[in-house]
C-alpha cells in the first residue's frame, strides 16, 4: 500500500550504512549523510526507510533509530564485508529484497532517494515497477575518480554507464556543490535536473568543546602545535602528501609540533596497505615521535580532537563535498585543504582556512607553518569558520532543502502529503 497521505521516503544506500561504526573500511561520508539526513527529516515530521545491505550475520535486520525512522538491511550476497567494487552483482538480489520488505511491511514511500551510484541502479530498477519518483546523491563520481587513479577497477565502465543513464532520468539530482554540479555537465552529461544542497555536519555537538577542555581530555600540553588529520585510509585522501608537508614545516624543529592521524582501526588492529604505506613514510621522514594514530575516533571523541588541533588538514586529491572540514569548522578549528571538488566550496581560503594545489607537499607546509605562527590569526580564522558552519551547513537546513525538494515531487505526482 502507497502512503499516500504520508510524508515518507524511502533512503537507499547499499553500501554505506547508516547504522555502521564509521571511519573503518569503507565507511565515512555516505554513512554520516544519510543517517543525519534520515533523523533530521524524521524531527521535521517525515517517516524515513534507511535500506542498506546486511554485511554481517549478528547485525539486526531493522534498527529503531526514533519513531518515525530505521534503518533496514536487505541480505544480498554474503553477509561479510564486499568491497563496493564487487557488489554490482549482487544488486538484483537487493532490489527483490527491497521489494520483499515492502510487500510484507505493507507500507511503500513515493520518493526514494538513492546515494552512490550502486543504489542508482537500484532505484532504476525500483522505477521500472513501481510508481516512485527518485532523487540520487552520487556521493563520487566515476568519471572523476578515475582520473585520479592509475588502474580502474573492472567495473568502471558499468558504473559510468549508470551514472550516465541516472543523471538523465533520475527526477531530481542533488550535487553537494557548485564543483560536483561542473563536473557533473562537463564529464557526465549535459542533460538531467540538477539542484544543489550541501551536506550538513551537528553544529550542537561539534562545537560543544573548548580548546583547553578537549587537549586536557586528550593529555596534550598547552605549547603543543596539533595538526589533525581526520579520515579512512585511502590514497585518495592524500594522508602522504600531509605527512610529507609535515616532514618539511619548519616548526618541526623546535618540537612542538604533534601530528595525529584519526580513522582506520585501533592501534594493532591491520588497517590494510594504505596504513602500512603512512607509517613506512613517517618512519622514513623520522618523525615517528611526533606522530599518533589514535584509530577509528567515536562520534563522542571527535569534537575533542577537532578542538584541541591548531589546523585541521584535509589533503584529498578529490573530495565531492568533504564532511571532515566543515565539522572541524564547526569546532572552530581552521582548515588546510587541498583546492578541489566541494572543499572549495566548504573552505573559505584566507577567512576559514587556506585552499593549497593537491598533491603539493612544499605549499601544505607552507600554509601549515602560515597559520601555525600567527596565533592571533588562528584564532580568527577559527571564529569565522565557526560562524561560516552554523549559517550555511547545519543538518536541519540540508533535510530542510531535502524535504522541500521531495514534497514538490509528491505534489507534481499529485498527491497530497500531510505530517507523518
Ligand atoms: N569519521 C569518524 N571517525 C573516524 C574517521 C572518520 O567518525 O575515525 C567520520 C568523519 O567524522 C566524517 C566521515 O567519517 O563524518 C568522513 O566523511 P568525509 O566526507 O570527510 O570523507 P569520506 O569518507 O566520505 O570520503
Amino acid at each position: 500500500m502507497f502512503l499516500q497521505n504520508q510524508k515518507c521516503v524511502s533512503l537507499i544506500s547499499v553500501h554505506g550504512d547508516p547504522s555502521a561504526e564509521i571511519g573503518k573500511e569503507e565507511a565515512g561520508g555516505q554513512n554520516v549523510y544519510v543517517r543525519q539526513v534520515g533523523e533530521a527529516l524524521s524531527r521535521q515530521g517525515w517517516r524515513v526507510d534507511m535500506f542498506t545491505r546486511r554485511s554481517d550475520p549478528d547485525q539486526p535486520a531493522v534498527v529503531q533509530h526514533n519513531e518515525r525512522c530505521r534503518t533496514i538491511r536487505i541480505t544480498a550476497g554474503a553477509q561479510a564485508f564486499i568491497p563496493r567494487d564487487e557488489l554490482f552483482e549482487y544488486l538484483p538480489t537487493f532490489v527483490q529484497g527491497f521489494l520483499k520488505f515492502q510487500r510484507q511491511s505493507g507500507s511503500q514511500c513515493r520518493v526514494i532517494h538513492t546515494n552512490y551510484w550502486l543504489s542508482s541502479w537500484v532505484g532504476m530498477q525500483l522505477k521500472k515497477m513501481l510508481p516512485v519518483s527518485q532523487v540520487h546523491t552520487y556521493h563520487s563520481l566515476g568519471a572523476v575518480k578515475y582520473q585520479s587513479i592509475p588502474t580502474v577497477p573492472l567495473v568502471a565502465s558499468t558504473r559510468l554507464e549508470v551514472e550516465k543513464n541516472c543523471l538523465e532520468t533520475a527526477e531530481r539530482i542533488v550535487a553537494t556543490s557548485p564543483q560536483e554540479r561542473d563536473h557533473m555537465r562537463s564529464l557526465v552529461s549535459t542533460k538531467g535536473n540538477i539542484d544543489i544542497i550541501p551536506c550538513g555536519t551537528d553544529v550542537t555537538h561539534f562545537g560543544s568543546v573548548s580548546r583547553e577542555e578537549g587537549r586536557q581530555k586528550l593529555g596534550i600540553a598547552p605549547d603543543k602545535k596539533v595538526i589533525l588529520y581526520v579520515g579512512r585510509f585511502d590514497p585518495r585522501k592524500g594522508i602522504e602528501t600531509l605527512v610529507r608537508a609535515v616532514g618539511r614545516s619548519s616548526i618541526r624543529e623546535r618540537g612542538h609540533l604533534k601530528l595525529i592521524i584519526g580513522g582506520g582501526s585501533r592501534p594493532g588492529q591491520s588497517d590494510g596497505l594504505e596504513r602500512e604505506r603512512i607509517e613506512d613514510i613517517v618512519a622514513e621522514l623520522g618523525i615517528g615521535n611526533i606522530t599518533q594514530f589514535p584509530g577509528r575516533l567515536s562520534p563522542a571523541e571527535l569534537p575533542n580532537y577537532y578542538a584541541a588541533a591548531d589546523v585541521c588538514v584535509v589533503p584529498s586529491h578529490y573530495e565531492p563535498f568533504g564532511l571532515v572540514a566543515i565539522e572541524a569548522m564547526a569546532c572552530g578549528t581552521p582548515v588546510i585543504a587541498s583546492n578541489v571538488g566541494g572543499l572549495q566550496f566548504t573552505v573559505v581560503s584566507e577567512g576559514t582556512g587556506l585552499l593549497v594545489p593537491p598533491k603539493d607537499d612544499a605549499a601544505f607546509a607552507m600554509a601549515i607553518d602560515r597559520i601555525l605562527m600567527n596565533p592571533d590569526w588562528q584564532q580568527q580564522l577559527g571564529q569565522s569558520a565557526r560562524q561560516h558552519v552554523e549559517e550555511k551547513f547545519s543538518w536541519d537546513g540540508v533535510a530542510s532543502q531535502l524535504g522541500d525538494l521531495y514534497l514538490r515531487l509528491m505534489e507534481s505526482s499529485k498527491v497530497t502529503p500531510v505530517s507523518a
